[in-house]
């Protein structure tokens, strides 16, 4: 993700060999047997949802929306991050898909996995990329796409002391799947009326780079997998990306290229947040963000939002977490997480 007017600015980090990475990978296909162990239970305990201002009123478990526990999808955020640096390619990606398609599965959601390699100016070898979808009554033509990126940045390189350090992106990777992982629980007890795929984008930001590397990888070869299957049988009557969605202190703005794209949709998502008054959800326009939203709108022509909270941690803060080593669990939130998965099932259960 990219906010608009940083296209060309910054600080480009520095090529370097990319035998690391490769390394990674290999090791990702030699110790399986990491994989059959259990997972560390999380070292960041899952914050409560003390003082949220969701009231007793809005606890009603029959409804969907409130059957979503920010609780559990803040453990999966930090299971994910437990995982380590998870950048396209890497054995930690590997270890998460890994835990995904099973999750996934168990959830009795139909997996796909949409492999394609990617040659990367970075790397030596083709990238293996994997987009990784979800279906929700695969039968049915007519479906919403809930999306996210699950890759992280390679590097943090907004560090301002270690711009080739560890990158975890708890907010900016985690959070987004973290929802995606407790809506996928909750679906198949559900009676939405529609398919919904929640479909989780590799490559978004493998950017080694800032000036020569693409973003959007694994969307953009969705979108034109999409477009140019016009006989598929199905189709998306229209999506929410979900990106940054954890943040501790949330603000959520209308983001100006989905109010381009799909304004009614956006309104809509805002005025399930205020029917729950959920006051996160601030209805006026803030950043315009490039995202996986745009090959989406562009390339497949599904009308797409996305709810992201730029904003990481403050409106007017000199210090921000965005593409740094702070970009951690302990600066999200199981209430932020709980209040998007609501308002996006809020939406999701008006739809007919
Ligand atoms: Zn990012």
């Amino acid at each position: 993700m990219l906010r608009h007017r940083d296209r060309s600015a910054g600080r480009e980090p520095c090529m370097r060999p990319l035998g690391r990475w490769c390394a990674l990978a290999f090791l990702a296909t030699v110790i399986p047997s990491l994989l059959l162990h259990p997972l560390r239970p999380p070292t960041l305990a899952a914050q409560t949802l003390a003082g949220q201002s969701l009231g007793d009123q809005d606890s009603d478990e029959t409804e969907l929306w409130n059957r979503f526990n920010g609780e559990r999808a803040f453990e999966d955020l930090v299971r994910f991050c437990e995982m380590g640096p998870r950048p396209s390619g890497s054995a930690g990606m590997e270890a998460q898909r890994r835990w995904l398609v099973e999750h996934f599965e168990a959830c009795g959601l139909e997996v796909f996995e949409q492999k394609f390699d990617h040659d990367h100016a970075a790397y030596d070898e083709p990238v293996r990329m994997v987009n990784l979808m979800a279906r929700y009554r695969p039968e049915l033509e007519e479906r919403i796409l809930f999306a996210a990126h699950y890759d992280t940045r390679p590097f943090p390189d907004q560090d301002p002391t270690d711009p080739r350090g560890e990158f975890l992106g708890a907010n900016d990777g985690a959070s987004g799947v973290a929802v995606l992982t407790e809506i996928a629980r909750l679906l198949r007890d559900s009676e939405i009326p529609l398919g919904v795929d929640l479909v989780l984008f590799d490559g978004e930001e493998l950017i080694i780079d800032r000036r020569r590397d693409p973003l959007f990888v694994g969307s953009t070869y969705f979108a034109r997998t999409y477009a140019d299957a016009p006989d598929r049988g199905w189709f998306y009557r229209c999506g929410i990306l979900l990106d940054m969605v954890g943040d501790a202190r949330l603000e959520l703005y209308y983001e100006k290229n989905s109010l381009r794209f799909a304004p009614e949709l956006v309104r809509d998502v805002w005025r399930s947040a205020d029917a729950l008054r959920i006051r996160e959800f601030l209805p006026r326009p803030r950043h315009e963000i490039r995202d996986d939203h745009l090959p989406l709108n562009e390339i497949a022509e599904v009308p797409t939002i996305d709810i992201l909270d730029f904003d990481y941690p403050r409106i007017g803060g000199r210090e921000a977490y965005w593409h740094t080593r702070e970009d951690t669990p302990d600066k999200c939130s199981a209430a932020s997480l709980e209040k998007v998965g609501r308002v996006v099932l809020h939406w999701l259960s008006r739809q007919r």
